[in-house]
């Protein structure tokens, strides 16, 4: 029978990574992507970015937008500590269940929360769900259309707060043009932009960083 994508990316992680360790997860999907076939995830050069973000942002609570085989969910979970509230949404069953597996490999499958399941549809339940208030960073990276709506609805539902970082993938290639507009002309975010490439290939990409200001009454949008 044939296979997908995604589950042989995961047949490459059971062969090639070691249980229990994240960096090993994140080599091997690495390798796979520049050896046998290219995938959607951040990959390890706008990687190296996240971490750095992720770092400086120290978060208690995460949400990411677009799980896919949960590469990026290991390579943000990896660095933060196991009281972490870690929420990743992802709308394709099929994807969601290599990410739980690749998750598991891992050893990060107590810290990582993946609902299945519509950005549109779930952000409003998150306070619901999860008791979740806001959340301190937040990683888009799901349709690039979802974007700008996405990060309207968060703050329409009161899920950022002041000094919450949002850090958006591919705003380049394959393109974010409303969102980026969005995010650098409003008065309630400060955007800055981090140049970089399309994961495991050499096409201009990057990685756009929008701390929220708080909710400013008296301003335009
Ligand atoms: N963040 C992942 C990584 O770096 O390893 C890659 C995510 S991939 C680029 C985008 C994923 O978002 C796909 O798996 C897709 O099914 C999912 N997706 C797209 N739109 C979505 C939405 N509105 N809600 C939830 N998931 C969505
Ligand atoms: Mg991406």
């Amino acid at each position: 029978t044939r296979t997908s994508r995604p589950q042989r990316l995961l047949q490459a992680v059971c062969i090639n990574a070691v249980r229990g360790n994240p960096d090993s997860v994140i080599a091997a999907i690495d390798h796979f992507c520049q050896n046998q076939e290219w995938a959607m995830n951040v990959g390890d050069e706008k990687g190296a970015i996240l971490d750095s973000v992720v770092m400086e942002t120290s978060p208690s609570t995460v949400l990411e937008l677009g799980t896919y085989c949960g590469y990026s969910a290991v390579r943000i979970m990896r660095l933060l500590p196991p009281a972490t509230r870690f929420i990743t949404l992802e709308m394709n069953p099929d994807y969601a269940a290599v990410a739980r597996q690749v998750i598991q490999h891992a050893g990060l499958q107590d810290k990582v929360c993946l609902v299945e399941g519509k950005s549109a549809d779930l952000i409003p339940k998150m306070a619901d769900m999860f008791g979740i208030r806001t959340f301190d960073f937040v990683f888009f990276d799901h349709w690039k259309d979802c974007y700008l709506p996405d990060i309207r609805l968060l703050e329409d539902c009161g899920l950022l707060d002041q000094g919450s970082v949002v850090l958006a993938d591919n705003v380049l290639c394959p393109g974010a043009p409303e969102y980026l507009d969005y995010v650098r002309s409003s008065l309630r975010f400060s955007s800055r932009f981090y140049r970089s490439h399309l994961e495991y290939t050499r096409v201009l990409d990057g990685l756009e960083r929008s701390e929220y200001l708080g909710h400013r009454d008296a301003q335009r949008d």
